[in-house]
């Protein structure tokens, strides 16, 4: 074993350090370790955790700035799950008016009076909590033949043992009268609007 000694650069915030990259003679593992808590966008390094490369204010302010310019689409009913950027929660979508009132009397302090006396337009309550519409992700069977092929030599032309397209029928029928198993947030914000039913 030969060691080499490299000199690496401290940032003096969070502690991480920086050395050269040696594939890479022109990186500069100083200016490196001077940006890394740094504020990409108002050069502020006075937080310790960066939300991609922001710090809380200006991260805010983008988290805004991209749902004003989402894409904005319905929610269809049979999908019904929102996700609210601003209170990162996921609700149905006619929880509304209950998320919306539970964040003004329990985060913000209103009383249950001062809430009902200002009815918001939902467009506006929309934006408040920034809300967008979800994917669905619903459960894929790959089938008998592609989970058996992984047990296989590379070289082999076995197939399963037995009648197992029966058991692919079984799943397929089971997994499409199955709902969505989870959700996950897309980036087109809702319009506040539903999908008409045929
Ligand atoms: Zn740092
Ligand atoms: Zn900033």
């Amino acid at each position: 074993m030969n060691p080499t000694r490299v000199e690496a650069w401290r940032c003096s915030k969070c502690g991480r350090m920086y050395g050269k990259v040696p594939d890479n003679p022109e990186s500069n593992p100083k200016e490196f370790a001077e940006d890394c808590c740094k504020c990409s966008k108002c050069g502020r390094s006075d937080e310790k955790y960066l939300l991609q490369g922001m710090c809380r204010s200006c991260g805010q302010k983008a988290c805004v700035e991209r749902y004003k310019n989402a894409e904005a689409k319905p929610v269809d009913p049979n999908e019904p799950l929102v996700y609210s950027e601003a209170l990162d929660k996921y609700f149905n979508f006619d929880e509304l008016a209950d998320v919306w009132h539970d964040h003004l009397c329990d985060d913000l302090g209103y009383s249950d009076d001062e809430v009902e006396a200002e009815e918001l337009p939902i467009k506006n309550i929309l934006t408040a909590l920034r809300v967008y519409t979800c994917n669905a992700n619903k459960p894929h069977w790959p089938g008998i033949a592609d989970i058996w092929s992984d047990y296989l030599p590379v070289d082999s032309d076995d197939g399963p043992p037995g009648d197992y397209e029966k058991v692919d029928d079984v799943m397929y029928e089971y997994l499409k009268n199955c709902g969505p198993w989870s959700y996950v947030s897309s980036n087109k914000k809702w319009n506040g609007e539903l999908t008409k039913q045929t």
